[in-house]
């Protein structure tokens, strides 16, 4: 039997994968796209295990392929405004999940404490726990819950989060942008955060995996590209967001040398080297993109242009059906109040404590669409913030949009 500070539970992707599995729902559920991933990234892949490359079969350095960490290092490095070493300050992982897991494992000691800012990607709060230290929350909360609510509307209490500060902090986790709310957080909000992490000598754990998927007229910023947070900040990417090939599960983080060793010391003695021939694609996808950079055809550009349409179209039609959305200024996911349509729904035929999961396990049995319920990403105490609510995702083919509309016209 695991110790108890590890989560036996099934986590939320457990759980609703099979759900879908059972129920065949139109799944607006785990975040992936639904459509092909662009032409030029997938034929990279196919051309890289054969003819002349064959010896990419082979294991590859284990801190990230040659290839890749300098092409990595090519970008961050001119993102971040410094030189970034991809020897000792770069480290390919197996997804950001890896990545997470390796900076929180590698730097929490048993009793000290993480800051956590809810809602929250679940398994933050697991590898805390993994580590033995402590997880400490703070809810991002709505400062209004009628009219049209952006993401930026949601905000943490600076005299709430001020004060979980002291001398056990080990680090902070901050999501930008966000996943669930799709919140970007702005240069006042980083300011806020660097300035504690510099009082309390605390590191920045920044989960970036949405980097690219900004909405107008927001802007993502790096917080480790504020003053003094380069050298207390690690920093996380993915692959399968950048790319749109989730099932890739290629990360990364970079950061200072001296931080970097304790991730190395975690990913060297468990995944130890990742999939050499993902890690070859992925870098010649950079390499094509970092010479289009920030003009109209860079994929990092196009995407999230694609996407804009598809947030607009999913908010006017859960809007039409009676739901509150909060308008995402990053990232794919839309969190819905779904309160006003409860009469609609038999929460008494599903047993879940939470009223989230139970709409959602009815939507998708009952009315053939599938949400997640935002609870899981909420600590025990705070999860009743979350019970009226329900994330979509929004990085599907328009005509499945369509179809969940129709679904939910069809329902309500
Ligand atoms: N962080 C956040 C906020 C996420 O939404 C996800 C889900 N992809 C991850 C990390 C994990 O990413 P990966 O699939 O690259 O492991
Ligand atoms: N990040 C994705 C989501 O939030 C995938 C999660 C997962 O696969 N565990 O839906």
């Amino acid at each position: 039997r695991l110790p108890d500070r590890y989560n036996a539970q099934p986590s939320v992707w457990v759980e609703y994968i099979q759900l879908a599995l059972e129920h065949k729902p139109l799944n607006l559920g785990q975040g992936f796209p639904d459509y092909p991933p662009p032409d030029y990234v997938t034929n990279g892949l196919a051309e890289v295990t054969t003819g002349e490359n064959v010896l990419l079969n082979q294991y590859t350095r284990g801190f990230g392929h040659p290839r890749l960490v300098n092409a990595l290092s090519k970008l961050y490095s001119q993102l971040i405004g410094r030189e970034i070493n991809p020897q000792s300050e770069i480290m390919v992982t197996t997804g950001a999940y890896e990545a997470l897991f390796s900076t929180i494992l590698g730097h929490t000691n048993p009793g000290e404490e993480v800051i956590i800012i809810e809602p929250f990607f679940d398994c933050y709060e697991a590898m805390v726990q993994a580590a033995g230290g402590v997880a400490r929350f703070i809810p991002l909360k709505p400062k209004k819950t009628t009219g049209t609510i952006m993401s930026s509307d949601w905000v943490l209490d600076p005299a709430e989060l001020e004060s979980l500060f002291n001398e056990k902090t080990k680090a902070i986790i901050l999501n930008t942008p966000h996943n669930p709310l799709g919140k970007v957080f702005n240069q006042q909000e980083l300011e806020m955060i660097a300035n504690l992490c510099k009082k309390w000598n605390v590191l920045c754990i920044a989960d970036e995996v949405y980097e690219w998927l900004v909405y107008k007229p927001y802007k993502h910023i790096r917080i480790a590209t504020l003053p003094g947070m380069w050298e207390r900040t690690i920093t996380i990417g993915s692959a399968g967001k950048t790319f749109s090939v989730t099932g890739w599960k290629i990360g990364w983080a970079y950061g200072p040398a001296q931080l970097m060793k304790n991730l190395q010391a975690v990913h060297q003695n468990c995944v130890y080297t990742c999939s050499t021939p993902l890690q070859e694609a992925v870098a010649r996808g950079f390499e094509l993109e970092l010479k289009r950079l920030g003009q109209p055809d860079c994929y990092f550009v196009s995407l999230p242009q694609e996407l804009e349409a598809k947030r607009d179209y999913m908010a006017k039609f859960l809007s039409d059906v009676g739901m509150v959305p909060t308008i995402p200024e990053g990232g794919y996911f839309m969190i819905a109040d779904w309160s006003a349509l409860e009469k609609k729904v038999n929460l008494s035929e599903e047993n879940d404590r939470w009223k989230d999961y139970r709409f959602t396990k009815w939507m998708s049995k009952n009315v053939k669409l599938q949400g997640i319920p935002p609870s899981a990403f909420y600590s025990e105490p705070h999860k009743p913030l979350a019970e009226n609510y329900v994330r979509y995702c929004f990085i599907k083919k328009d005509e499945n949009l369509q179809k969940a509309e129709e679904i939910l016209q069809k329902w309500k």
